[in-house]
């Protein structure tokens, strides 16, 4: 394909100049007949990658996608640019249906965007085989390392077998390494292009406080931004309304958010928030979804998030223009336990507990915040980003090349089979089961740490993790494994920075008095 004619259709279809980073290349690769794996941040642009391509390939796009709302607004939207689009789902009659099924039979559409559970409908409308293109959005959900896993995402594997010609573009904003491959293992296209753009939000900065006093520090907070948008996400629906009932009566024009309020209330209240009739929306998770507002200044947590890919989008909607937005989250160790309690009565509990721990172990970093979010994308940053509260305060580092030797040793003694405890315990010469089980005790590197204490340990093993040296295989038992970087410490003689454990009284004595 040409690049002028993707030019001229992305100017005259969609109004854009130009493309941004990525988007091209994907494109391109799509027209080769490749498989490919999107990923992108929220607001990166997936979409052009396959409504582009589906515009002027020959034949029909499939577009599986998990949100029936999302899908009419997609669908609107393509009609509205004049391009031929459609939707399929269980929301529609059977008359409904029918006229679709006859405009893909008179290959009128470009587009169908399906929900995965009505797949099997659709699937003899399609007895021709003529499919140009499947793209599968919001992939992570095939995923039970996800976040947000859906059962009927994994009947879609089935989708490559039946059109082995057809190449598959899968999207997410949302995915780990772990994630990523179980997307392209299910979905059969093992030899799928990655394409990963850079989650990295500069003009979001970030700050993570310990949870007391919330209320008076929010206040702090919001005043000196009495004119200026900014969501603060709470747990639970009572936290949402208590907190923007307190904030009403100090003069704040707030409005509470939450999936228990009455559709038209819902609609009604994310009208006013867009058209700035509302400055500030106490919500839970389900406010923010679709929701294209540029210019929200500041996104506070008053509850810590279940996981880094929560986090990520929630405070993700801050700063859309590109101008300086504040991002604030609160850290407190009540919140963990509720949070582990959920996480543990979740049908995944192993999965979610340890993603909950890398939110915790974020929250707890002595380290540069934008690189632990980054790392755990999968983008490993080497910079200090300037602008989150570690960088603009930093703890007090030491050299600890000969710390991060001695652990990054003994996990690699215990052949990267071992969680954290039993690392500690080797560390430490513990004499207990989980050493002797396995006859740890005559390894090395046992017994090579034991003048540091278990919490210290601890706290550099989270560091360690933090900076990338050490990964945690969710699904082998939360598991510490090296990365590629973990040699240049254990056989490249690279020094290693790690900060001082800080003394927690100061900490909470500091923040009262701020
Ligand atoms: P995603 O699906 O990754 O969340 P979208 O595809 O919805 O992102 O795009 C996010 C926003 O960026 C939309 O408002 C879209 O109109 C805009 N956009 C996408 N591609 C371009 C481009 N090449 N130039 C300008 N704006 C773009
Ligand atoms: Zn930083």
């Amino acid at each position: 394909m040409e690049e002028s004619r993707l030019l001229n259709t992305l100017k005259e279809y969609f109004g854009y100049e130009s493309f941004r980073p990525l988007q091209e290349k994907i494109i391109a690769s799509v027209f080769e007949g490749r498989d490919n794996l999107v990923i992108m941040p929220t607001g990166g642009g997936k979409s052009i990658c396959f409504q582009l391509p589906a515009l002027l390939l020959p034949e029909i796009t499939l577009v599986i996608s998990p949100l029936i709302a999302l899908m009419k607004d997609q669908v609107d939207g393509l009609t509205a640019n004049g391009i031929p689009a459609a939707f399929l789902n269980s929301s529609q009659t059977e008359n409904q249906q029918q006229d679709i099924f006859k405009r893909i039979e008179k290959r009128e559409l470009k587009l169908l965007y399906v929900a995965p559970e009505s797949l099997q409908v659709i699937d003899r409308f399609l007895s021709n085989g003529k499919v140009s293109l499947i793209a599968i959005d919001e992939a992570h959900c095939i995923s039970s390392w996800g976040h947000d896993f859906r059962p009927a995402y994994t009947q879609l594997g089935y989708l490559k077998k039946r059109f082995p010609e057809t190449p598959v573009i899968a999207l997410t904003a949302t995915a780990d390494k772990a994630t990523r491959q179980d997307i392209c293992n299910q979905l059969n296209i093992p030899n799928a292009e990655k394409h990963i753009a850079s989650f990295d939000r500069k003009n979001l900065s970030l700050e993570v406080r310990p949870g007391i006093k919330r209320f008076e520090q929010i206040e702090k907070f919001i005043t000196p931004r009495k004119n200026e948008s900014g969501i603060i996400y709470c747990l639970s629906r009572k936290t949402t309304e208590e907190l923007a009932s307190k904030l009403k009566a100090k003069g704040h024009i707030v409005e509470a958010y939450h999936a228990g309020l009455p559709h038209d209330t819902r609609i009604q209240i994310q009208d006013d928030f867009i058209n700035d009739h509302s400055k500030i929306i106490c919500a839970t998770i389900a406010f923010g979804m679709g929701i294209d507002k540029s210019n929200i200044r500041w996104v506070i947590h008053y509850n810590m998030p279940k996981n880094m890919e929560g986090y990520y989008q929630e405070i993700g909607r801050a700063g859309r223009d590109g101008l300086a937005s504040d991002t604030l989250l609160f850290h407190s160790y009540a919140d963990v336990v509720q949070l582990q309690k959920f996480a543990s009565n979740a049908g995944n509990s192993e999965v979610q507990l340890a993603k909950l721990d890398r939110m915790k172990q974020y929250s707890e970093s002595l380290t540069c915040r934008r690189k632990i979010l980054l790392n755990y994308f999968g983008e490993l940053k080497q910079e200090d980003c300037g602008n989150c509260d570690i960088c603009r305060n930093p703890p007090k580092f030491f050299d600890g090349t000969i710390i991060a030797q001695k652990a990054l040793s003994c996990i690699y003694r215990l052949k990267e089979q071992e969680p954290l405890t039993t690392v500690i315990d080797v560390l430490r010469g513990a004499q207990n089961e989980a050493v002797f089980s396995k006859n740890h005790q005559s390894l090395k590197t046992y017994g090579i740490g034991k003048e540091t204490s278990w919490q210290h340990w601890q706290n550099y093993l989270i560091q360690l993790i933090n900076l990338g040296y050490i990964e945690i295989a969710f699904h082998r038992h939360n598991n510490l494994q090296l990365t590629e970087i973990a040699r240049n410490v254990l056989f490249n003689g690279e020094k290693v920075q790690v900060a001082k454990v800080p003394d927690r009284k100061a900490i909470l004595k500091n923040t009262e008095e701020a």
